[in-house]
Formats: structure tokens, sequence, C-alpha cells
């Protein structure tokens, strides 16, 4: 058995863990919807967003992809 923490109405429902051993860290109002402002754009961001997001942050130099 697992001991969920379920949001309180009207919590952002953003959790963190894994297996089963999820905890809801967000404490900031979801405004009506399931998730608050800030964490609603980080859900429902689309893959090829969050590609060029990460190619954004972070550069990986092609010269680097075979060392041996
Ligand atoms: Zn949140």
């Amino acid at each position: 058995m697992t001991a969920l923490t379920m949001p309180r109405p009207g919590q952002c429902k953003w959790t963190e863990g894994d297996s089963g051993n999820y905890t809801f860290p967000c404490t900031n109002s979801n405004e009506g919807g399931s998730y608050c402002a800030y964490h609603r754009t980080i859900v429902y961001e689309t893959p090829e967003q969050r590609k060029a997001r990460a190619s954004q942050t972070k550069f990986v130099p092609y010269n680097r992809r075979l060392a041996a």
C-alpha cells in the first residue's frame, strides 16, 4: 500500500517523486485549473518546445560525440 497525500481542493497538483511515492510540494493555488500558472507552462509544454528549450540552455559540441 502507498500512502498518497492528495492535494487540497484548489491546490496545484504538481508532484515530485517516483514508484508510487509521490508528494505534492507545490502549495500554490491552481487558479481554477489543475496546476498553478508556473507549473502549467511546464506540464503542457510540447516535446518540440522542450527540445528547443533544452538546446538553448545546454550546448553539446559535436566534436565530443565520439571519444573512443
Ligand atoms: Zn504549482
